[in-house]
């Protein structure tokens, strides 16, 4: 997985819906997906949580862990959401990284979220390849227009990601 890909916050970009989206251009697959190029190629246009933060925004920290203040409230709060609902911890990846290096915890990564059937990448937010789940995906998309206020779903990070542009 790309170094370049991992988030300010703690994030791995590389198993995001938004980046994969992207990487397999899925909309050109009859999906509407959003679509991000992942959090460090977003320059002069920070996401809703790096937006909130002048440390990150002004260069003092590279990423939260190197922050006096980590983890800080509302680095937890996003924690919170994603063990909640995304089966990760981006506390967990900096404690690790701290460890044990972010080569090594890209390496973990890459095993982790590999797809069983192809080999492709699974998105933490979906539990979908975004290499042979395009089906998958799309039935996804069908529900999630019925069922308003899944709060599970990606549909209230779209939101806030709106928000914050
Ligand atoms: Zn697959």
């Amino acid at each position: 997985m790309e170094e370049q890909l991992f988030g300010l916050c703690g994030m791995n970009c590389n198993i995001c819906e938004g980046y994969l989206a992207v990487k397999y251009d899925v909309n050109r697959q009859g999906l509407k997906a959003r679509y991000c190029t992942g959090c460090r190629a977003r320059k002069g246009k920070p996401c809703a949580f790096v937006k909130k933060c002048k440390f990150l925004t002004e260069g003092e920290v590279k990423y939260c862990f190197e922050c006096n203040g980590f983890p800080c409230g509302h680095l937890q709060q996003l924690d919170k959401r994603y063990r909640t609902y995304y089966h990760m911890s981006m506390i967990e990846n900096f404690k690790y990284i701290k460890e044990h290096g972010l080569n090594r915890f890209l390496e973990k990564e890459e095993e982790k979220w590999k797809c069983p059937q192809c080999g492709g990448v699974i998105s933490c937010h979906n539990g979908i390849c975004y290499s042979c789940g395009i089906d998958e995906l799309k039935a996804v998309e069908k529900v999630r227009l019925w069922t308003k206020g899944n709060k599970s779903s990606s549909v209230m990070e779209m939101k806030e990601d709106k928000n914050g542009q």
